[in-house]
């Protein structure tokens, strides 16, 4: 297999290299965001997202495939919601041509509400009810069946009333784990899909498709964060040869498309946008060439690739102290923005960069210290022991590549605040201009949805 990396053909690349100045954008916009009071004392943390770079990963995504597709394959990316469920970003990314890949009946409303149209959306996940599947089949959206027992639902659907729903089963090719075992997704257990290699499953999946011939898709997505390149092609390559069984067997093309999942692993170590579309199209394309010949439609769903690198927390440093003799910065970031950082800091660890009180870049020797959220536990730690300039009262703390996964996802310990969240690109006369994304939790909101209408419903008539 020839080597993804150092290769020397840069086709379709330029659009990841021009993200590069993604640190450049992010040192500016932190900066205006000081200057222009959306971040400071009474309002101590926001998240920011860089338009310019989300643009540009949507056309990296766009170029990388059409470089190695045969002209004219029908090719969809549907951006995985629940990597950033935020009705302007969908709404961004369906004017850059990505649809959207939705896995519950909230992901679906957030998508319609950007204007996706059912034609572009696809529905996957392990969970769906009836009325989840009745909605997406009267809408015409693509859905993915999990297992069997939804498969027998479907049946039931298609034989009530005529769908425009092109429709698909997901199987798990069962390829191995990555780095991380809870997004790993092709492992010989995993929840996901019709487990390809159990003891006659592969006869049970063929049968299905002869016996439905209204079976057009199949779907497997490998995993998440923490897969190798090399991994998920093999997952793409045991699909496509599934693929082409079935189609034997039927004697026609009745695999039309085949839904190759997401997954591409971001690089949280710097600000490089490594490994880019382009490696991985390309190792697509010498690892099942079959795939790009023309004769299938395909479905992308990546979701973390396309967001993570464009999102900055942008916290406030409350307080500053020492502990056992390690320098401990307490800002306004922490789990109810990074939970999984906090919680599993050895998977997910994220850069922190420090930034003065007027929003510019830190310099100086670096200091050996922690990065504290606000909440009341002591793991609450954005970074622990990391060597950077020492923050002191009144900087901010930046968390970087939180666009996908992080502030979107907000965790309610301590009844902490969503933050706002604004996108940022570049003003009419230089500068730069913010939007809002989000708007920050009101206080109102909190009691609202803390039960607020109901207080007295435990200490009245009961
Ligand atoms: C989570 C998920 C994705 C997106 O994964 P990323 O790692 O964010 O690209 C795509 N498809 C399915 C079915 C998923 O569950």
């Amino acid at each position: 297999m020839a080597a993804y990396t150092g290769d020397t053909d840069r086709a379709g690349e330029a659009p990841d290299a021009a993200a590069s100045d993604g640190g450049a954008r992010r040192d500016e916009a932190v900066r205006a965001a000081v200057e222009q009071g959306l971040v400071g004392p009474t309002t101590p943390i926001i998240g920011l997202l860089d338009i310019t770079g989300i643009r540009t990963s949507a056309a990296a995504l766009h170029a990388a495939f059409d470089a190695v597709a045969a002209p004219g394959t029908p090719v969809l990316h549907a951006f995985a919601v629940k990597a950033t469920p935020l009705v302007p970003v969908l709404r961004l990314l369906h004017e850059q041509g990505i649809g959207a890949e939705v896995a519950s009946a909230g992901e679906l409303a957030l998508a319609r509400a950007a204007g996706v149209p059912p034609s572009r959306t696809v529905l996957d996940s392990p969970a769906k009810t009836p009325a989840e599947l009745r909605e997406a089949l009267a809408l015409g959206i693509a859905v993915n069946a999990d297992n069997p027992q939804e498969l027998a639902r479907i049946d039931g659907l298609v034989q009530s009333a005529a769908t425009r729903s092109p429709l698909g089963l997901r199987v798990n090719p069962q390829v191995g784990g990555g780095s991380i075992e809870a997004l790993s997704t092709a492992t010989a257990t995993s929840k996901f899909g019709v487990a390809l290699r159990d003891e006659g499953a592969r006869e049970w999946v063929v049968r299905a498709y002869l016996d439905r011939p209204w079976l057009t898709r199949l779907h497997a997505h490998s995993g998440s964060q923490g897969m190798s390149l090399e991994l998920m092609a093999r997952g793409v390559a045991e699909t496509y040869g599934l693929a082409e069984e079935i189609n034997a067997r039927a004697g026609r093309r009745q695999i039309d498309t085949l839904d190759i999942g997401g997954g591409l692993p971001v690089n949280f170590a710097s600000d490089a946008q490594t490994p880019t579309y382009a490696q991985y199209a390309r190792l697509l394309a010498e690892t099942v060439p079959g795939l790009f010949d023309g004769r299938y439609g395909l479905v992308t769903e990546f979701g973390r690739s396309l967001l993570a690198k464009h999102g900055v927390v942008l916290a406030r440093v409350e307080y500053t102290k020492t502990a056992g003799g390690r320098a401990i910065a307490v800002t306004h970031a922490g789990v109810q923005v990074a939970a999984r950082t906090v919680y599993a800091p050895a998977s997910w660890p994220l850069r922190v960069g420090a930034y003065d009180a007027k929003g510019r870049p830190k310099a100086g020797t670096e200091v050996v210290q922690d990065v504290a959220g606000p909440a009341c536990f002591a793991g609450d730690l954005l970074a622990q022991g990391r060597a950077m300039p020492l923050l002191e009262q009144g900087d901010y703390a930046a968390a970087l590549d939180t666009g996908a996964y992080y502030f979107a996802h907000h965790y309610a310990y301590n009844s902490l605040p969503r933050p706002g969240i604004y996108g940022f690109g570049p003003g009419a006369e230089g500068g730069v201009r913010f939007a809002v994304v989000r708007a920050p939790q009101s206080l109102e909101e909190i009691v609202a949805e803390s039960g607020g209408a109901h207080a007295e419903a435990l200490t009245g008539t009961l």
